[in-house]
């Protein structure tokens, strides 16, 4: 069936008009389309209320990771050290690319449903002085969970040592004034909040300490200098860039400006979740994050108790009627995810809720029997 909505954490469901920007195929030295990505470049910067005279925007060619990887493999050179905090899958990946760039690294973890605490990242830096640079995921896609970058900021800030954060499924639904809290690397992608297809990643990077790492990056098509160095000069892209990706997330923006920006569009991801979370809790499902911690962007579920419950069975029949949902990727527990971002909208979690809720009065009739 081809035509199920994505309750997912990107890609997610797009609009026809972002996709219909896909049908023409652009040249990519032309100056019409060199433009877009100076005008991406731009609209990214005034997202993140981060200045031109402090910050500069760079996009890179692959999904989210190639963005977190080509960040800590450029910036991160060999007489640094780096901080890794980790309270999921995400954070878990970052210490997976500083393993194969071998980049000096410790992990500070947290568990999967706490946020770190900046108490005790301050105590890691006061005790390390080798530490220069401290990374950590803003929205944790593994559980849901909304970490605290504000008060980490402050924290790293304050011990002088510079700030990377992974803010792929929160950045255009979660506000995040980059500038004021001194984030000196913040990544997201193409196809999250924005709404954009998959394609590219892009980095908010303090003009500074990018041109500071010219040199020291350890791969070629990751050299996040260098991939800047090109763009800046016209708006071309170093090696062959995702032309209809690239128009399709232009698209994407102004669709995103005409809906009210950060706060009209948090605002709906954020009822979105809202009533998605108190329907399935009328219908007896538990949420693995606490309330007092749950992003917007996606919820986990704990499996139903007390039934013969399959996820695989479950999943097909909603997807029959129309949607997608995720499976869970919490390692102590039973889970299952459901995303609320993207051409998501009210009816479509009200819809959904009805859906689960026939399924359960199916499966609760066949264990009566
Ligand atoms: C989506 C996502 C990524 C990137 O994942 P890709 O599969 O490479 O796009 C990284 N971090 C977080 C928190 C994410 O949600």
């Amino acid at each position: 069936m081809k035509n199920y909505k994505l309750l997912t954490p990107g890609p997610l469901t797009t609009t026809d008009t972002v996709k219909a920007e896909m049908l023409f195929d652009y040249c990519t030295w032309d100056d019409d389309y060199k433009q877009v990505t100076q005008v991406i470049r731009k609209k990214l910067l005034k997202l993140a209320h981060a200045s031109e005279e402090t910050y500069t925007a760079v996009l890179i060619q692959g999904s989210g990771s190639f963005g977190v990887e080509s960040v800590l493999t450029s910036i991160i050179g060999d007489e640094d050290k780096l901080l890794i905090i980790a309270n999921g899958a995400y954070g878990e990946r970052m210490t997976e690319i500083a393993d194969y760039a071998g980049i000096n690294y410790v992990v500070y973890r947290a568990h999967y449903n706490e946020t770190p605490s900046a108490k005790r990242i301050q105590e890691i830096l006061d005790a390390d002085p080798a530490i220069t640079h401290v990374t950590m995921v803003h929205s944790e896609t593994t559980s849901g969970i909304l970490n605290d970058i504000e008060s980490v900021a402050k924290v790293v800030k304050g011990a002088g040592r510079d700030f990377i954060v992974d803010a792929m499924s929160s950045f255009g639904a979660v506000d995040i004034p980059v500038e004021k809290l001194g984030i000196d690397f913040i990544i997201s992608s193409a196809n999250k909040c924005i709404q954009g297809v998959p394609g590219f990643a892009f980095i908010i990077c303090n003009r500074e300490k990018l041109q500071e790492s010219k040199g020291k990056a350890r791969s070629l098509s990751l050299d996040l200098y260098a991939q800047w160095e090109t763009m800046e000069k016209d708006g071309k892209w170093r090696f062959t860039s995702p032309t209809h990706v690239v128009v399709a997330f232009a698209k994407a923006l102004e669709e995103m400006e005409a809906e009210g920006g950060i706060q009209a569009r948090g605002g709906r991801y954020r009822a979105n979740n809202q009533l998605l979370v108190r329907k399935m809790k009328e219908m007896g499902f538990k949420t693995y994050i606490d309330d007092t911690c749950q992003g917007p962007i996606i919820t986990t579920f704990f499996y139903p108790e007390d039934t013969n419950f399959s996820f695989a069975e479950m999943y097909a029949y909603i997807k029959e009627r129309g949607y997608a949902i995720y499976p869970g990727k919490v390692t102590e527990a039973e889970t299952f995810r459901i995303g609320t971002i993207g051409e998501i909208y009210e009816e479509d979690i009200v819809k959904l809720c009805d859906i689960f809720k026939e399924y359960l009065e199916i499966n609760d009739r066949r264990e009566a029997v």
